[in-house]
């Protein structure tokens, strides 16, 4: 099966809360595993970054419904095509709060504030990439 991989960024419409994301990411978690899509969400409270990877018209069908939620605005679309691989077959929706993340930030020269819509797809997939690698690690079991 083609894997199409979408990333976009976005613009939060008011102040981001905790429990906005807490029900976007509920929601995404029941569809996206009943549709097969993995991906990665990483935000602050004020932008999105999120990537999107799936079957065509699943990832099509989504990002249309994604494009017509309220609670965003101004979607720029970074990249969109077909990979080879998942990117992040771990997770129906990974998520990652940059609000006071530092670190990630330092590393990726995010300087004067998280702009996702200015960034290109490799920059935009090092930084989901390495957000994904912290998750990962932090959901491993430590020790026996
Ligand atoms: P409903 O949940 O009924 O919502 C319909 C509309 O009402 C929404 O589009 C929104 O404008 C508004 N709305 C709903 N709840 C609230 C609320 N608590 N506060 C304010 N307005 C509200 N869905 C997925 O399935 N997978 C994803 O990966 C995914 N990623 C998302 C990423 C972002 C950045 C955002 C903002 C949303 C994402 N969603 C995702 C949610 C998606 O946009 C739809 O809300 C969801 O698919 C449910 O669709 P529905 O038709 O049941 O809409």
């Amino acid at each position: 099966m083609n894997i199409v991989q979408l990333i976009y960024a976005s613009q939060v419409v008011g102040t981001l809360s905790l429990d906005t994301v807490a029900t976007i990411l509920s929601k995404a978690t029941v569809h996206n595993s009943r549709n097969h899509i993995t991906g990665f969400l990483c935000f602050d409270r004020k932008h999105f970054l999120q990537c999107l990877e799936g079957d065509t018209e699943s990832v099509n069908q989504l990002y249309h419904q994604i494009a017509q939620d309220r609670r965003h605005k101004s979607l720029t679309l970074i990249s969109y095509g077909e990979v080879a691989t998942r990117e992040f077959p771990e997770w129906a929706m990974g998520d990652f709060d940059l609000e006071g993340a530092e670190s990630p930030m330092l590393r990726h020269h995010i300087m004067g504030g998280f702009r996702p819509r200015l960034m290109d797809r490799s920059q935009a997939l090092a930084l989901l990439r390495d957000l994904n690698r912290i998750r990962v690690a932090a959901a491993q079991p430590h020790g026996i």
